[in-house]
Parts: structure tokens; C-alpha cells; sequence
């Protein structure tokens, strides 16, 4: 037998650690302010070119591109180079699960990305950057450049549905991994949080590592309530040396 598929969902928790605040979560910053959350919602966003300009400022100043991956991150990339199968499935937006050494190609973002621009009309897509430098030049609400479509973050406002393929590739790597370690979510926001459901259902050992008590714990075969930055380290070496 080869080494167990090992998935992994992280949530706000595990970027805690590099700056980054819980935005999208139930008690998260947008969900708390109804005029931060308008500018994350794909209806007011479209409809109001100053919800437009005051987002653009708000992704300009945004620290979560500047944040660096910790431990956590880290320790992932750290395991699939041991040569364990692993599968990151993430609800964050962050790309720090690449910049720490995971291949693209095993992370699902349920939430897409902050580091990528898209058009809502052509689907163009391009880097984030390009678009705050028109920010910073001086371009309120900056236009596809290809066909003067809107542009938004490449992220799943509120209000949009999650990419069908991405969510469909999560249930297919959470029906058929072994282990299914959820990781600083609040396991609250569907429909990533019923995927620690289908894991289980399926027979995977559940682990879930979080700070605060989630909907599912009952169900798990076990429950880390240590810092994340420490337990998931400990966690995957453990996991590294039984395979
Ligand atoms: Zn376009």
C-alpha cells in the first residue's frame, strides 16, 4: 500500500499568524460592517462605481499581499516534499500556501484569489498588481483593457457562486483521501464546512485543529486546540513518519 492521501482544509486561522485577519468567517471584519461587506458583494459591487473606487482603495491597501507564509504553510509544503500525497483544499484568498512552497497544482481555492485580477466580462485575468499600479496612477475604477469590462479581485465575492469545477475536485479529493485535517476553520461556512462531513462519511479520519469548538468536533477523530503554528507542525511530522 502507498502512502495515505492526506487533504487538507485551512481556513483564516492558519494565516492568523502571518497579519492576516479573518475577513469572510461568520464573526469575520466584513460580516461585522455592512459597508465593508457591500464592497465585497458582487450586486453592489457591479451596480455603484463608488462601492467600485472605495474597493480598489481598500485592495490597495490591503496587507494580505505583502504577508509572508508562517509555520503552518510551511509545514505543508514541508510534507508533500516528503513525498506524501497531499491535497490542499483553502477558503483563503491569500496564495500563502504557494509562496510557501506548494505546488499550484494541489491547491483547490474554493475562494479563489486576492493575488489575480478578472474581468466580469471577458474573464481576463492578470496580476493584481498591474491593476492597483493603475490604482495608484491614479485610475479610480480601473477597465479591461481588452474590452472595458469591469474589474474585480479574483475572489468569490459574496453574492457570486464558487467555480462548480473547484468544488467538484474538493468533494472528489475529500470522498477519496485517508486523512482530512481541517485547520483554522470555523467549519461554519458552507459549503467548505460540509466537506469535514463527507470526509468522514467516507471513512477518513477527521482531524481539526482550530482554537474555538466547530459544528463538527463530535464527528472528528481528533480535536487540536493548540495554537496552529505549533500543532499542525507536530501534527504532519507525525503523519510524515507513519507513512
Ligand atoms: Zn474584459
Amino acid at each position: 500500500m502507498g502512502s495515505p492521501l492526506v487533504a487538507i482544509l485551512s481556513g483564516a486561522g492558519i494565516s492568523t499568524d502571518s497579519g492576516i485577519p479573518d475577513y469572510r468567517g461568520p464573526n469575520g471584519l466584513w460580516r461585522r460592517n455592512p459597508e465593508a461587506e457591500k464592497l465585497v458583494t458582487y450586486e453592489y459591487y457591479m451596480g455603484d462605481p463608488e462601492i467600485r473606487r472605495r474597493s480598489w482603495q481598500m485592495r490597495r491597501e490591503n496587507r494580505a499581499l505583502q504577508a509572508e507564509p508562517n509555520a503552518a504553510h510551511r509545514a505543508v509544503a514541508d510534507l508533500e516534499r516528503t513525498g506524501v500525497p497531499v491535497r490542499v483544499i483553502t477558503q483563503n484568498v491569500d496564495g500563502l500556501h504557494q509562496l510557501a512552497g506548494m505546488p499550484a497544482r494541489k491547491i483547490l481555492e474554493l475562494h479563489g484569489t486576492a493575488r489575480s485580477f478578472v474581468c466580469t466580462k471577458c474573464r481576463k485575468r492578470g496580476p493584481m498588481e498591474d491593476a492597483i499600479a493603475r490604482v495608484e496612477a491614479g485610475e479610480d475604477d480601473p477597465l479591461c483593457l481588452e474590452c472595458g469590462g469591469i474589474l474585480k479581485s479574483a475572489t468569490v465575492m459574496f453574492g457570486e457562486r464558487l467555480d462548480p469545477a473547484v468544488l467538484g475536485e474538493a468533494i472528489a479529493i475529500t470522498k477519496a483521501c485517508q486523512v482530512f485535517i481541517a485547520v483554522g476553520s470555523s467549519l461554519q461556512v458552507q459549503p467548505a464546512a460540509g466537506l469535514a462531513g463527507v470526509a468522514a462519511d467516507h471513512g477518513a479520519r477527521l482531524v481539526i485543529v482550530n482554537a474555538e469548538p466547530t459544528p463538527y468536533d463530535d464527528r472528528a477523530d481528533e480535536v487540536v486546540r493548540e495554537p496552529i503554528g505549533i500543532a499542525l507542525p507536530k501534527l504532519l511530522r507525525t503523519l510524515s513518519e507513519e507513512s
